[in-house]
């Protein structure tokens, strides 16, 4: 006799829960199939680089001014004061032609990887670069000081964003030239008349 089962009696729902039972295997094996021969995504990091697109953000590093060789940070310290998290710290060193940094720190652990740093440096000092490629098990090594920061500059690809770049996509459009004004200042005074 079949037991009672809530509403139904066990008998009667024996098949219908076997029907289902089987499709679900079904489709989940061919669902294993199509995995088997697809190809496959994963790439073999580290002997294969993935290729990252062009404003990615990794991690930071300083420039140096390609024409003279010099430091671009001129230790002006905005990256510091719009930093969220306070991970850098910066101690401007003032000379006779333009200003240095005497000490750059930037503590990575602790980075939000936001760009606020690059978006302000008027130097485009600060930079990101397209690579993480920083993995290390001692906190300490993610503690970069002003020589890591410039080793690191010259060691990846940089990303494409700078803070001039940044600031230059985000100026609105110009106004049009006087001429170009003054044309449509007349042509809407002469609208104006003809009303
Ligand atoms: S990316 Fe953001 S969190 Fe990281 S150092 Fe720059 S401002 Fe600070
Ligand atoms: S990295 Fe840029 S914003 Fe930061 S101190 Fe240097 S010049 Fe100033």
């Amino acid at each position: 006799m079949a037991r009672p089962l809530g509403n139904r009696q066990l008998g009667q729902s024996f098949w219908p829960d076997l029907g289902n039972l089987l499709s679900a295997v079904r489709r989940a094996m061919w669902i294993t199939l199509v995995n088997f021969v697809r190809k496959p995504v994963t790439v073999h990091y580290p002997e294969v680089k993935r290729v990252y697109p062009d404003r990615f953000r990794g991690v930071l590093a300083l420039t140096y001014d390609k024409e003279t060789g010099e430091e671009n940070c001129i230790g002006c310290r905005l990256c510091e004061y719009i930093c969220p998290p306070q991970v850098i710290k910066v101690e401007m060193l003032k000379a006779e032609k333009r200003n240095f940094a005497k000490v750059f720190t930037l503590e990575l652990y602790a980075c939000e990887f936001c760009e606020l740093c690059v978006q302000v440096c008027p130097t485009d000092a600060i930079i990101m670069m397209k690579s993480f490629d920083l993995a290390t098990s001692d906190r300490r090594e993610l503690l970069l000081d002003k020589d890591r920061l410039h080793t690191i500059g010259l060691q990846f690809d940089p990303s494409w964003a700078t803070g001039n770049g940044l600031r230059n996509m985000q100026t609105p459009p110009k106004a049009p030239p006087a001429e170009h004004a003054k044309a449509e200042g007349t042509a809407a005074k002469a609208e104006g008349k003809a009303e």
